[in-house]
């Protein structure tokens, strides 16, 4: 069979990467490479006993109906209720779509704002999935400077602002590099995109891992009008629930509704349930201060562990929150090329050029800490030195 892909199809090219980390998942294999939620936080029992709950009430054919594209409404309500209580603001429900994980809202934003050529303005280093989604619609990236804190609002020009066709930002304990935008510079960045009519794409699906719960001012809480948040139940509850949600405006919403139709119909009636029924008497309250502790206690592990091995000329970065801590390693290596020998002695990590958008960095790397015990976090870092070690004075 001569398969006749349309150009979009063809125009996607399977990562090198991809296929070289395909061999991370053999089980002696200490990876750090994966981005995925420790499975120690995920609620079993609790979702058990949901299912259970609906099953024999009056919600089993809701759970197991079509139902409406924008959401089940007692889920659509309780997530404008958290958010608003949350952020100190007021969303409706009306405001609140909820989509199959916060990586169908990136595709729906895609479809909905980019056009051939549109200019996309992305952090560097940014979400590989985020490119992902956005590039299919072929835009044309403009990688915003960011230091060690996140986005540079002073270096985003006025002009540039003006001609986009939104921002991608990703403000909390960001995946690659496990940074936080610091309040003055949201602040600014708000402005900016007040002044220029600019609109920004806030993802947050980390911002509720903060160490410490010190939640900073969402960008959305700043500029309403010119902030698309998106939120994740992912790193909450858990990623096979495939469950997340945009807040906009509602005229944005309405909009995405109809590119959702057409994309699923809807999300899973019978997940949304199950998660509403979990969320709806504040199990999260005490459930995300569980997971925030496990996270913290083995960032710090990582972190302790890379001081005490890592050699000169290496930095790392030192997350409040979330799940990466991103590597700085000598001018000379390129991680991508050691990753190879990496993993020949069983360590695995994400090489940092994949998530730049014009790949303009290849001396760093993404490192995951919360699926590794301990003792092969130790192991595996130990190994990760010596062959930075050895290549710094290639
Ligand atoms: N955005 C970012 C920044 C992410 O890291 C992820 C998950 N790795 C997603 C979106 C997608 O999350 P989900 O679809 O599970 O909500």
């Amino acid at each position: 069979m001569s398969w006749k892909f349309s150009d979009r199809a063809i125009a996607l090219k399977s990562s090198a990467i991809r296929e070289i980390l395909k061999l991370t998942e053999q089980p002696d294999m200490i990876s750090f490479a994966g981005g995925l939620p420790s499975p120690d936080t995920f609620p079993v029992t609790e979702i058990k006993q949901s299912l259970d709950v609906i099953m024999q009430g009056s919600e089993a054919i809701g759970a197991l109906q079509y139902g409406p594209t924008e959401g089940y409404a007692p889920l659509r309500k309780w997530i404008a209720e958290h958010v608003s209580k949350r952020d100190n603001i007021t969303i409706s429900p009306s405001q609140v779509l909820v989509v199959t994980g916060s990586q169908q809202a990136l595709d729906l934003i895609g479809k909905a704002l980019i056009n051939k050529g549109s200019k996309v303005l992305v952090e560097t280093p940014t979400y590989l999935g985020g490119l992902q989604s956005f590039t299919q619609f072929e835009p044309e990236y403009i990688s915003i400077e960011s230091d060690e804190q996140g986005l540079v609002p002073d270096s985003l020009k006025a002009e540039v602002a003006d001609e986009a066709s939104f921002l991608y930002v990703i403000p909390n304990f960001q995946n690659p590099t496990g940074r936080r935008l610091p309040l003055e510079r949201r602040q600014q960045l708000a402005e900016k995109a007040k002044q220029a009519k600019m609109l920004m794409v806030e993802d947050d699906p980390y911002g509720e891992l903060d160490y410490k719960g010190h939640r900073l001012a969402s960008l959305f809480s700043l500029a309403p009008e010119n902030t698309v948040y998106l939120g994740s139940f992912s790193k909450i509850l858990a990623p096979g629930f495939r469950l997340g949600y945009i807040i906009a405006s509602e005229v944005f919403i309405n909009k995405l509704v109809q590119l959702k139709q057409a994309t699923d119909l809807h999300t899973p009636s019978i997940t949304q349930r199950i998660a509403y029924q979990i969320v709806k008497d504040g199990f999260l309250d005490t459930h995300i201060p569980k997971i925030r502790q496990l996270y913290k206690t083995r960032c710090q592990f990582m972190l302790d562990a890379l001081t005490r091995y890592m050699p000169a000329g290496v930095n790392w970065s030192k997350p409040e929150g979330g799940m990466f801590i991103w590597v700085n390693v000598p001018e000379n290596i390129n991680a991508t090329e050691l990753l190879t020998e990496a993993i020949q002695h069983k360590v695995a990590f994400v090489p940092g050029e994949t998530f730049f958008a014009g790949g303009e960095r290849t001396n760093c790397m993404r490192l995951a800490f919360v699926t590794v015990p301990e003792e092969k976090i130790e192991r595996g870092i130990k190994i990760l030195a010596e062959l930075i070690k050895k290549h710094a004075n290639d």
